[in-house]
């Protein structure tokens, strides 16, 4: 990259993947080169040992990282990943990216994100929970309601959120529910966040479905990652009238042609962790005659080889950076519509802004309300990115990047350099 940027001391992974898209979009939009040399240097890089006293008795040291990306927005926001491939550049690119994805939504936030190498599988719930405590406390006057606030990311639940606020409110001596997100209902989490980030793909697709002319009942789709996003997108989109013809995890694709039972397909995979059938190999759920591919696995999932197997008409990306550039590029060049991440994946950020201004006043609202806000707030995001993308003759991922460049460009000319 032409501008100085920050280089994580090993794996820059997902941050160099932010840095090429970032530097992609510059030819398109007008950006101050100092909002570039912030947006290249991530705020603040923090990375903890966590020791932590095993059911044996025995103690073993985890690694754990905390990054904040920028805040000229608001205060920082992200998820916290438990997981065996986190790294501080995966974590680095993960904050960079919820910068850019709190600007697409015009929500007051800066980007963060944070994990902890292990996989929480391999683990007892209670040293699960000593574990996310250590992990809070080794962070707790760098985290807060108006400076970093935490959520859920792959591998982390509701039970962990409690387990973070608690810690935090035990430290600081008071109740603070708005240091994260996605909390259970009883300790100041919002109605309708179990569900937020799959309502908020299937939001975008009805949004674009009026937008671009998509066809939505009866619509053929299939979705790789059956967790949190896919698992919760695929009942809304039973409910909407499309056809959930193939759903696939690590160990396989379930696919039926005339359409899957999905409310029974998750109950099955809620209770066991598996699907009730694999009828395919993971990679054979690209192929597959559908209208939309959702990808709500994991980074990179989609790449050129995948692509090329493809026949869906468009590929709505949940999960963080789904398509490699390859991919993205091969696709469009075939007509195939990519609705990027920084859109299709913005359901869980809007939730966990609805829960944190609720949380700020102690006052809470229905569904009916939070759903209302969450709608209107999805459709203006589709607006603006579809808006900007045509403004430049250009993709739905450029409009949305340069969309959120802009914005990062105007706050941070109005705060300036301090001192
Ligand atoms: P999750 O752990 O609940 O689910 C992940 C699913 O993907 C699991 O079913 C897993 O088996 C499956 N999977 C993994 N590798 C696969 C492969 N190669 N082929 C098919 N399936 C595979 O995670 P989640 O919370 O649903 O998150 C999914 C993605 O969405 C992540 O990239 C995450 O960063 C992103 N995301 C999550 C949220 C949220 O609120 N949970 C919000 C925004 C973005």
């Amino acid at each position: 990259m032409a501008i100085p940027a920050y280089r994580p001391p090993e794996d820059p992974g997902l941050w160099d993947a932010f840095l090429e898209r970032l530097e992609k979009t510059l030819k398109v939009a007008e950006i101050h080169p100092t909002t570039v040399e912030y947006l290249a240097h991530p705020k603040r890089l923090v990375t903890v040992s966590l020791p932590v006293v095993m059911d044996d008795g025995k103690v073993r040291v985890f690694q754990g990282y905390r990054v904040v990306h920028d805040i000229a927005r608001g205060p920082a926001k992200g998820g916290v990943r438990f997981h065996p491939g986190v790294t501080l550049g995966q974590t680095a690119g993960l904050a960079a990216w919820m910068t850019l994805k709190a600007a697409v939504y015009d929500l007051p936030f800066g980007g963060a994100a944070g994990g902890v190498a292990v996989d929480p599988r391999g683990l007892s719930k209670r040293e699960l929970e000593r574990l996310t405590r250590r992990y809070t406390a080794e962070l707790v006057n760098l985290i807060g309601p108006d400076i970093d606030i935490l959520g859920p990311d792959v591998g982390t639940d509701q039970q962990v959120m409690a387990w973070i606020m608690d810690t935090y409110s035990m430290t600081v001596g008071s109740t603070v529910p708005g240091v994260v997100t996605g909390k259970p209902h009883a300790l100041g989490g919002t109605e309708g966040r179990d569900d937020a980030a799959g309502y908020g793909v299937a939001r975008v697709l009805l949004e674009l479905s009026q937008r671009r002319g998509l066809p939505l009942r009866g619509a053929r789709v299939a979705v790789q990652g059956f967790g949190q996003v896919g698992g919760t997108f695929a009942l809304h989109a039973a409910a909407l009238g499309l056809k959930v013809v193939a759903v696939s995890t690590s160990r396989g694709t379930m696919y039926q042609e005339e359409g899957l039972p999905v409310e029974a397909v998750l109950r099955h995979y809620e209770a066991t962790g598996e699907l009730p059938r694999y009828d395919l190999s993971p990679e054979e759920l690209f192929a597959l005659p559908v209208d939309y591919l959702i990808l709500a696995a994991l980074e990179g999932a989609l790449d050129e080889e995948g692509a090329k197997a493809l026949q869906a008409k468009a590929v709505l990306e949940a999960a963080n950076f789904g398509l490699t550039q390859e991919a993205e590029a091969y696709l469009l060049g075939k007509g195939v519509m990519v609705v990027p991440d920084l859109l299709t994946g913005g359901g869980g950020l809007l939730a966990s802004y609805l829960e944190w201004v609720q949380d700020l006043n102690m006052f809470f609202w229905s569904e009916e309300e939070v759903r209302q806000s969450f709608a209107k707030s999805v459709a203006k995001a589709v607006a603006e990115v579809c808006a900007k993308a045509e403004a430049l003759n250009g993709d739905l991922r450029t409009g949305a990047l340069a969309l959120a460049l802009e914005r990062l460009n105007e706050a941070t000319r109005l705060r300036g350099v301090y001192p």
